[in-house]
C-alpha cells in the first residue's frame, strides 16, 4: 500500500492543483493533500481551515484522497502519517530549480521518502495561486482557474484581499 502526500499552500487551490491530485489518485493507493499551516515565511490570504475546506469540497468524488493540515517539517509529518512518497507538481522549467533543491533537501532529511513529480495539463501550466489572487484583487474573472464548486465562496472573500 503506497500512501502519497501532496503538500502545498493551496492559497487558494486551483484547477492545476486538482489536476495533480487526480493524477496522483490514479497512481497511488491513497493520497493525502497536506495543507501547510501558518508559516513564518509566508502570509496567506485564506486560513488553513478555509484552504482545507475548499480542497475537501473539490476532492469529495475521489475516494482514496483526503485532506489534512500539517505543521513543521513535511518529511517528519509524512513519516508519522505513514507516507512514503511526496508528490509535487511541475508546470514549467522555472519550477524545476526550486523543486530540485527542496526534493534534495528532503532526501537528506529522510532518505526513505521519495519525491515524485507529476506534470499538469499544458493548459494549466501558467496557472498559480498568486496569479489567481492578483486577478481576484482587481475583481477579475477567475472562473477558468479555480474549481467551479468553490468559485462563489472564493469570490465572497475578495474584500479581504483589499484589507
Ligand atoms: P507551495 O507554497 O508549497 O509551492 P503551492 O500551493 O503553490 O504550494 O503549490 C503546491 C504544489 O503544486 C507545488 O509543487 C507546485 O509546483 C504545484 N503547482 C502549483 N500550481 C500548479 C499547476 N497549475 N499545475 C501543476 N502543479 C502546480
Amino acid at each position: 500500500m503506497t500512501l502519497a502526500i501532496y503538500p502545498g499552500s493551496f492559497d487558494p487551490v486551483t484547477r492545476g492543483h486538482l489536476d495533480v491530485v487526480f493524477r496522483a489518485s490514479k497512481v497511488f493507493d491513497e493520497v493525502i493533500v497536506a495543507v501547510s499551516g501558518q508559516s513564518r515565511k509566508k502570509k496567506f490570504w485564506l486560513s488553513e481551515t478555509e484552504r482545507k475546506d475548499f480542497i475537501e469540497r473539490c476532492v469529495s468524488g475521489m475516494e482514496n484522497v483526503r485532506v489534512e493540515i500539517f505543521d513543521g517539517l513535511i518529511t517528519d509529518w509524512a513519516t508519522k502519517a505513514g507516507g512514503s512518497v511526496l508528490v509535487r507538481g511541475l508546470r514549467a522549467v522555472s519550477d524545476f530549480e526550486y523543486e530540485l533543491q527542496m526534493a534534495s533537501m528532503n532526501r537528506r532529511l529522510n532518505p526513505e521518502i521519495e519525491t515524485v513529480f507529476l506534470m499538469t495539463q499544458t493548459k494549466y501550466s501558467f496557472l498559480s495561486s498568486s496569479s489567481v489572487k492578483e486577478i481576484a484583487s482587481y475583481k477579475g474573472d477567475i472562473s477558468k482557474f479555480v474549481p467551479a464548486q468553490i468559485l462563489d465562496d472564493l469570490v465572497a472573500k475578495y474584500p479581504r484581499l483589499d484589507a
